[in-house]
């Protein structure tokens, strides 16, 4: 591991001007994800920032909103009773990532930040555009079985890892940061870029912007939600594919509905067509088929992962006809 200074701030504007002054700054929250990045060649920033510590691990419930902090550990958003009832595709999404270790560790501002689970992009050995710009990318004609069948490139086809941002992107969520220009709010489906020619950039902060909390609208659509993941194994993998869902009924028909997708694309993946093609209709296993098929329309699988068009359509159908008592 290259050598880097470390320091640790209890200001949360003086960890952004920190990074935001050196070019190779950055921030480090709980540490689970930057750590194992330096260690292995990945990354190498010389100054390393501690935010860990900022008083920024608040969760609080208003009237129309939930409010988590950055520093909150996963563990405590998971378990926090108002989360569970009022907000449950997030704890679930929650406790399907990582082990209990790591969720007693991480941060939900590091967790959002986490980078792919590419196997190129973390093997330094290796070509990776994500990591070396314009050095290549193997997973195009190589192992592909993990990576995106939708909003891919010729450049980068590597998906998102966050089973959290995908619960967030399910309900609207809002990013809070603070950034050498000041606070932002940020839709989070305006967070992750797609990759296009230029996957190195992976989402929409600057340098030196902090990421100090997320709010979250409070709804009915939001209490009635669920999040399901299909993983290799039970005890902690990340998603093949995974499914965030939140719906309202009204009268025997669908009222409002949000789909967010984790493992098939390199952000949070969106389908405003199947959510089309539910709404306004009875929820019935036709209309779930229908749906499904509006969300893989258009979908580019590559070799080794086309199983996941109809696995992705599967577990849309699963978590549905939970929502609608199908089951
Ligand atoms: Fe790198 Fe993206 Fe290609 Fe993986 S899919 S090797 S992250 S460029």
């Amino acid at each position: 591991m290259k050598l880097f200074d470390y320091t640790r701030t209890s200001r949360a504007s003086d960890a952004v001007d920190l990074v935001a002054g050196h070019p190779g700054g950055a921030f480090i929250g709980g540490g689970t994800e930057l750590t194992n990045l330096m260690k292995d060649g990945v990354l190498a920033p010389d100054l390393v920032v501690d935010v860990g510590r900022l008083d920024l691990s608040d969760i609080g419930v208003s009237k129309d909103r939930l409010h988590i902090g950055a520093t909150a550990r996963m563990r405590d958003v998971a378990d926090h009773p108002v989360v569970r009832e009022r907000f449950p595709v997030v704890s679930e999404a929650l406790l399907a990532s990582a082990s209990p270790q790591i969720r007693n560790r991480a941060t939900i501002g590091g967790n959002l930040m986490q980078r792919t689970r590419c196997w190129y992009y973390r093997d330094p050995g290796s070509a990776c555009n994500k990591r070396e710009p314009g050095s290549g990318c193997p997973a195009l004609d190589g192992q592909n079985r993990w990576h995106a069948i939708h909003g891919g490139s010729d450049h980068c086809i590597a998906v998102h890892p966050s089973d959290l941002a995908v619960s967030l992107t399910a309900l609207d969520a809002t990013v809070v940061t603070l950034g050498p220009d000041g606070r932002r709010s940020i839709p989070i489906g305006d967070l992750y870029r797609l990759p296009g020619s230029t996957p190195d950039e992976e989402t929409t902060l600057r340098h030196g912007e902090l990421i100090t909390g997320v709010d979250v609208p409070r709804s009915r659509l939001a209490a009635g939600s669920r999040y399901l993941k299909l993983r290799d194994r039970a005890s902690f993998e990340f998603a093949v594919v995974s499914v965030a869902a939140a719906l309202t009924r009204e009268r025997g028909t669908v009222g409002d509905v949000r789909l967010a997708f984790g493992g098939i694309a390199p952000r949070p993946w969106r389908s405003p067509e199947a959510e089309d093609a539910l709404r306004g209709r009875p929820l019935t296993r036709a209309t779930i088929a229908a749906a499904g098929r509006a969300l893989v329309d258009g979908a580019r699988p590559r070799e080794h992962n086309a199983f996941k068009v109809e696995l992705v359509q599967r577990a849309l159908a699963d978590v549905l006809e939970e929502l609608g008592g199908l089951k």
